[in-house]
């Protein structure tokens, strides 16, 4: 065997019509796609670094981390990731001690949940409606937190995910945030799905914590992601190594030191531009939806829908399935062969999509694909 396919690697999905909804809003401008040929290189960003990333200032990395990036989200204190989890993990690893609770809501990202394990913390969900809207109580964060306090064990952090990726629920992020503060608990909202799609401000919410991904929805390429904070928890999460007085341990010294970060920002004067458009984007999906319904296709999660990310239910896609040769697989294969890439392979009874990135002709198109597949039976 040789190495030759190394060499011939094509984006088999280029020109498509893309709807899956991690890759609608990490999709690069035409600027940040000629940033990344050139600074491509290993440490390329590093060329004038005196010893920690977020200071460079050529490329002008100081600016955008500690002057455009803080007024953009609402946070005091910012810092680039490798991504939201990688935040996320610092936060609750510097918060949280082994056997401390993170109380989340029930939709909450894996990452979420992996981030608590590998710090040691335990993960105490509150509950969520329910079939068919799921939406997040926000008033059960009281409840999780004094059934945790009466057995006198600590709650480290409230976690909220705003809006969560099943669903694209946007619940109640300044009712968790009061909750949070009467109870004196830091807060982090993960805006996974928010920050660069959509206006956010960590401090109109109340957050303590905004975490945010370039690759999910920041037109970056992976992996990226940003960290805010308050002023108060920057000795905390941003405490300095005791060997390297410059460098910051849970970022263990640095952290995107190549062409994700270069990315990040030559995509940023477009993203910034975007997310004042972003009642279009709810416009554009809540049509999308009402159309699906009139196909006989349910929309699950919230009604009417805040958000571009949106889960469907088919009974009837399903029962097709059912007599495909292709079984599960026919719905991804039907979409694929008319340019439609996006549902994952294999569902057909509920499946996940994002309206961000295609157009509302392109959108028709959807549409009619899964109208000639439910028709053709
Ligand atoms: C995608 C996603 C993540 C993970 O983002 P990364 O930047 O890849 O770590 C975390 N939380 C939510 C809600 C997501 O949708």
């Amino acid at each position: 065997m040789g190495f030759e396919k190394f060499l011939e690697m094509k984006r088999k999905t280029k020109g498509m019509i893309n709807i899956d909804p991690i890759q609608t809003g990490g999709i690069l401008t035409p600027a940040a796609r000629k940033m990344l040929e050139e600074w491509g290189d290993g440490y390329s960003v590093c060329d004038f670094c005196k010893g920690r990333l977020d200071e460079i200032r050529t490329p002008p990395i100081y600016e955008f981390v500690h002057e455009v990036l803080p007024e953009f989200i609402g946070a005091e204190v910012v810092r680039i990731t490798c991504g939201a989890r990688e935040a996320k993990f610092m936060v609750i690893h510097s918060l949280a001690k082994p056997g401390d609770w993170i109380i989340a809501d029930s939709n909450a990202h894996y990452t979420t949940y992996v981030a608590a394990e590998r710090t040691g913390a335990r993960v105490r969900e509150v509950e969520t409606t329910g079939y068919p809207e799921f939406r997040v109580v926000e008033e059960a964060y009281e409840d999780a937190i004094r059934e945790i306090r009466a057995r006198g064990e600590r709650v480290a952090l409230l976690l909220l995910t705003w809006p969560d990726g099943n669903y694209g629920n946007l619940p109640d992020a300044k009712k968790v945030a009061k909750i949070a503060e009467e109870n004196d608990i830091p807060f982090l909202l993960n805006a996974a799905y928010a920050i660069g799609r959509m206006p956010v401000s960590m401090k109109k919410i109340g957050a303590d914590f905004i975490v945010g991904s370039g690759h999910k929805s920041m037109a970056a390429c992976a992996p990226v992601g940003v960290l805010g904070m308050k002023r108060e928890w920057e000795n905390v999460v941003l405490r300095t190594s005791e060997r390297f007085k410059n460098k910051e341990v849970e970022m263990l010294g640095c952290t995107v030191r190549g062409a994700p970060i270069i990315t990040l920002m030559a995509s940023f004067p477009a993203v910034a531009e975007r997310v004042k458009h972003w009642e279009e984007q709810v416009e554009k999906a809540r049509w999308f939806s009402g159309e699906m319904e009139r196909l006989g296709i349910k929309q699950l999660g919230e009604k009417p829908h805040r958000h571009d990310l949106m889960q469907f239910e088919s009974e009837r896609l399903y029962e097709i399935s059912k007599h495909r040769k292709e079984g599960g697989f026919f719905l991804y294969k039907e979409l694929k062969k008319r340019g439609i890439w996006g549902i994952k392979p294999g569902v057909t009874r509920r499946f996940k999509l994002s309206t961000f990135a295609a157009s509302r002709e392109e959108l028709k198109l959807v549409l009619r694909a899964f109208e000639e597949i439910l028709s053709k039976g």
